[in-house]
């Protein structure tokens, strides 16, 4: 019983199709689970990129805050005791001096300090004063000079950076010791949150993304895996197929044999005119086995394409003139006209194996004698073209429909089975052929009207 695979046009039996399905799903779970992992680490890289570019873009906004209050700073504040005396819109909300400075606010009246937090803290880690927004559980110490990350009593983190403030250098006594010694330290901290629900935004973005690429991914996975299977599956039931064809094949002349000994067997005694008979019979029969076993061993040596086709220069002009030769005694059997037609001046010459090249074009011209009746002409021309050597082999034959024209070339494949095998001939003819011609880097094509007679076109290149 055969099996349809669904997407693949091939039959095959059904614990194949079993094992093709389950190799499909195996490829397209592989490609799916590769894709996602793919993705998934893009994504992360993308988020990563994303969240490090904001980090960077946010820390440097303090620092350059930090450094912008302590330049405005320095104007107006020269120690400790000056700070009562700044300017509101310097520092708003600014609160001097005590713990209570820590304590919670609503808000900051000041749109340009949201989100931040202002400290000025004593060399000894006093807190002098604070201005902006006042995130709670954030501990008052000497701060590192370097930027860091702290936490408030709701886990929010923050990134603070601290400046050293110096007393104002007075311009008429010049630097002192003291004016070189800084009496306290700007610290200036700035809230993430607004940062991590960004990031949070963009990872349920990257998230549906990865989803929505696994959803199309799925389906995608599928149909390459049923195209990755194809070719596999196809020629996998063109083995089946060969295998099948060439057992039927080879079953005709065993059957054909075991009859003919059987009904001998059975005679109670063989003249030497039956005997005479029946080695007849098996003679023929055991050459037709020969002949497709050899053309099988051809062919499947042919299939591999490492096989070393033999590489020296074969003069086609004397190739086809030793076909015509051995072909004239057919052809006068069969009262057919054989001739042969050189169209170049040159001698055309290919590089290759001389006996496949013989057999390639003996086949053509003994189909074309074997296919034309009494009364035709069977022509064999060559000539050459830029860097291609052409032989044509022209008959006024039967024809072949124009349906029937790209199966001949396959194994096995004839059109008038029945008439074939009354021939002797297999239907591996053409396919031989073919490989022999692939093998030399050449084509085989055919143009034909049935009842008009068919043209075999073989193009080679030519060896320079
Ligand atoms: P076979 O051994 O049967 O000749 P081939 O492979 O050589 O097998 O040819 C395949 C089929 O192609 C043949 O059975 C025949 O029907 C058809 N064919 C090949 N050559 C010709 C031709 N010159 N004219 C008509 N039919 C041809």
């Amino acid at each position: 019983m055969v099996w349809d695979i669904g997407l693949f046009r091939h039959k095959v039996s059904k614990p194949q199709n079993q094992l093709f399905q389950q190799s499909r799903l195996q490829l397209a779970a592989w490609y799916a689970g590769v894709m996602g992992v793919i993705l998934t680490l893009l994504g992360f890289g993308m988020y990563r990129a994303i969240a490090h570019a904001h980090e960077v873009t946010i820390d440097r906004e303090i620092k350059s805050v930090a450094d912008a209050l302590k330049n405005a700073l320095k104007v107006t504040l020269a120690d400790e005791q000056q700070l009562k005396q700044l300017p509101p819109q310097l520092l708003p909300d600014l609160c001097l001096g005590d713990q209570r400075c820590l304590d919670p606010i609503q808000q900051t009246s000041s749109p340009y300090l949201q989100g931040y937090y202002i400290r000025i803290i004593s060399p000894s880690g006093e807190l002098l004063a604070t201005a902006g927004a006042r995130p709670q559980g954030i501990p008052v110490a000497i701060p590192t000079k370097t930027l860091q990350t702290v936490w408030d009593n709701n886990n929010q983190h923050y990134h603070q950076v601290a400046v050293e403030l110096f007393p104002t250098v007075s311009p008429t006594i010049g630097p002192t010791a003291q004016a070189s010694k800084s009496w306290a330290y700007l610290v200036v901290g700035r809230s993430f949150q607004d940062f991590d629900e960004y990031l949070a935004s963009v990872r349920w973005r990257i998230l549906l993304g990865l989803l929505l690429a696994l959803a199309l991914v799925a389906p995608a996975s599928w149909w390459l895996a049923t195209l990755a299977m194809r070719p596999i599956y196809r020629s996998y039931s063109q083995i089946q197929q060969f295998t099948a064809d060439a057992a039927h094949e080879l079953r005709t002349p065993l059957a054909a044999i075991r009859a003919t000994v059987e009904s001998v067997l059975r005679l109670p005694h063989l003249s030497e005119a039956d005997a005479q008979d029946t080695l007849g019979v098996i003679h023929r029969q055991n050459q037709r086995l020969s002949n497709l076993v050899s053309n099988l061993l051809l062919l499947s040596k042919l299939d591999i394409q490492s096989y070393p086709t033999k590489q020296a220069p074969c003069n086609l002009v004397d190739l086809i003139h030793d076909i015509a030769e051995e072909m004239a005694a057919f052809a006068l059997q069969k009262k057919i006209v054989l001739d042969i037609d050189v169209q170049t001046e040159s001698v055309v010459t290919v590089l290759g194996d001389e006996e496949n090249l013989y057999r390639l074009l003996l086949n053509l011209v003994n189909n074309a004698l074997t296919y034309t009746p009494e009364g035709g002409r069977v022509t064999l021309t060559i000539q050459q073209q830029q860097q291609q050597a052409l032989i044509l082999v022209i008959d006024t034959g039967v024809g072949i429909a124009s349906e029937d024209q790209a199966k001949i070339f396959d194994r096995f494949y004839r059109v008038d089975t029945a008439r074939s095998r009354q021939t002797g001939n297999s239907g591996l003819g053409l396919a031989i052929s073919t490989a022999i011609a692939q093998a030399h880097k050449g084509t085989i094509t055919v143009a034909s009207q049935p009842g008009q007679g068919s043209t075999f076109k073989v193009s080679l290149p030519i060896s320079l």
